[in-house]
């Protein structure tokens, strides 16, 4: 067994720990495998989540939920991928915790109390964010997807990239522009955020959907998104029209933790997989794990992995307290060494598996393409050092 309790947890994070433990321990290996393999969604492992409120994770008490912190979370977050999930079972939820987030802190009380309860106690959800386009990845402030005022609605037309959950939501978060880029004074200004109900958008004719055939994460699908003349109602519209981006990032820091977090969660799992295999496999009369040509990259991706956990908890129970530029600057390198330490320890286990490494009854060759995406999204291992050489090194911005 792989020493995983590194870190010293508050009771409460204990109890996160051992609530979500019981619940994947019906959730095994082959079961994950199944859905990998055939690519259909998990909705057995969502739905036990849903029933026993975690969805409500972070909405607050008053509107049904647990009310918990990022420090929870992670916790929370980390067991679903440690506990052989992966990046990806934890992903197949990760909107449905987070996308209530923008609602909670800029939604109508209308609005929060109409719909926060519902996705509190699992009835819907909010599975879906849409802000990637075609045009505007990395360079999010792009994106042309434009919302136009008629009387009481706005109409929605534009087309999206890589949208994910679409098809397990009952409500996406959409990112569009109501002033086009070239007429603000700021790129990050003129955006607004609408909550979008998936199912009237389908009876207006209004939105079609393509899923995005893809290798990793199969369990989990993305899609492209075709808005054509959606009229949405202006009391849709989340918070401030015009200032959605700055909704968007107020958060985004505590999500990249908690992300950080599932990084870890996929580097333990592998780390899992890689040593109980080299413990057993015997080749020319000895067993594998005995050489250090195998053990040491094992170690090595187990100190990262757990180099990168502790900056996730400790900048996790930093978050109330620390100033928003130190945390923003520990979320983006936690997710940076933890999404490059997950992918050394996916090699490592692939590595000491031989060529069982790529059969997919061994595990590992999926940790290792989850790995690989931890690398791209949600944002780009180069963005992120953009980002710190910007902001914490004091270097001009490059682009
Ligand atoms: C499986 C999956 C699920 C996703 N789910 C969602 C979702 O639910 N909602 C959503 O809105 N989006 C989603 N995304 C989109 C994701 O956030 C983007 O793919 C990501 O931000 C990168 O954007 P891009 O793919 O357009 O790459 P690009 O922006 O085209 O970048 C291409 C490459 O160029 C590099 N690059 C670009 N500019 C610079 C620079 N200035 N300096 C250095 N390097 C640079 C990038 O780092 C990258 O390596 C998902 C993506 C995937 C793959």
């Amino acid at each position: 067994m792989v020493q995983r309790d590194t870190v010293s947890l508050t009771d409460q994070q204990r109890l996160v720990r051992d609530s979500i433990r019981e619940i994947c321990a019906d959730f095994d290996a082959d079961y994950w495998r199944e859905h990998d393999k055939s690519e259909t969604y998990p909705h057995e492992f969502a739905d036990s989540l849903a029933e026993a409120g975690w969805f409500g994770a972070l909405i607050p008490e008053e509107y049904g939920g647990a009310g918990m912190t990022t420090e929870e979370v992670v916790v929370m977050m980390e067991e679903i991928a440690a506990n052989g999930g992966g990046f990806s079972a934890a992903q197949a939820i990760h909107g449905a915790i987070y996308n209530s987030v923008p609602l909670v802190n800029y939604g109508s009380e209308e609005m929060k109390e109409e719909l926060l309860p519902r996705v509190a106690e699992g009835e819907s959800s909010i599975q879906a964010f849409g802000l990637t386009e075609p045009n505007a990845g990395s360079d999010s402030t792009s994106i042309e997807t434009f919302a136009e005022r008629d009387g009481d609605d706005y109409v929605i037309s534009g087309q999206k990239i890589w949208i994910s959950r679409v098809d397990v939501s009952d409500y996406i978060v959409l990112m569009t522009r109501t002033t086009p880029k070239s007429e603000v004074e700021k790129p990050t200004r003129g955006m607004t955020m609408f909550l979008v109900d998936l199912e009237d958008a389908y009876e207006q004719d209004a939105l079609e959907i393509k899923q995005i055939d893809k290798t990793a994460s199969n369990f989990v699908h993305s899609f492209e998104l075709f808005f054509e003349e959606l009229r949405v109602p202006a009391d849709n519209v989340v918070g401030e029209v015009g200032e959605g981006f700055y909704q968007m990032l107020d958060g985004l820091n505590e999500e990249r933790l908690v992300i950080a977090a599932e990084c870890v969660g996929l580097g333990e799992a592998a780390l899992e997989a890689g040593a109980s295999y080299a413990a057993e496999r015997e080749v020319f009369g000895q067993r594998i794990g005995s050489h250090q040509a195998i053990q040491h990259p094992l170690a090595e991706a187990y100190a990262r992995v757990h180099a990168a956990k502790g900056l996730v908890y400790n900048a996790a129970s930093e978050v109330g307290s620390a100033d928003r530029t130190a945390v923003g600057a520990r979320a983006n390198m936690a997710k940076f060494l933890a999404a490059d330490a997950a992918f050394d320890a996916a090699d490592a286990a692939v590595q000491a598996h031989g060529g069982f490494g790529v059969a997919r009854e061994y595990d590992v060759e999926r940790f290792f393409r989850e790995a690989r995406l931890t690398r791209l999204v949600p944002i780009t291992q180069q963005l992120v050092l953009n980002f710190l050489a910007e902001n914490q090194l004091d270097l001009p911005r490059s682009y």
